[in-house]
Order: C-alpha cells, then structure tokens, then sequence
C-alpha cells in the first residue's frame, strides 16, 4: 500500500495547513509535531514530506513548462 493510494490529490494543501495548524487531517485532533495525539494516533511525517514534494514538484513543473504564470 502507497500513501499515493490512501490520499487524494487535492488533499496535498489541507494536509500541509493541517499540520501546520497543528490539527490532526484525518481525526481534527491535537497533534504533536507530526504524530496525532487525537483518536487516530496517526504519524504524519510521511505524508507531510510527500504532500510537500507533491506541491513542490507540480508547481514548479507547471512553471518551468509554460513559462508564463498560471494565474
Ligand atoms: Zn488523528
């Protein structure tokens, strides 16, 4: 099992303002760094890195390949 197959694209932004909110993206609990302190108890460090590089990737693809601003 990937985390590509448990997380849908357009979660990438909700998860990184989650975590940096401190809010746990799955259960809206506590968090603690990265591991949730709610009812999951999920670590999300794996995901935070992924949903990063996911962002990280698309836009600057995105950039590079149509030269002009998107928006
Ligand atoms: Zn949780």
């Amino acid at each position: 099992m990937s985390i590509a197959d448990t997380l849908p694209g357009e979660s990438h932004g909700h998860i990184i303002s989650s975590i940096i909110n401190l809010v746990c993206p799955q259960c809206g609990g506590r968090m603690s760094e990265f591991q949730c302190e709610g009812r999951c108890c999920r670590n999300w460090l794996a995901e935070w890195e992924w949903a990063n590089y996911a962002t990280r990737s698309s836009k600057s693809c995105l950039s590079k390949r149509s030269g002009k601003r998107a928006w």
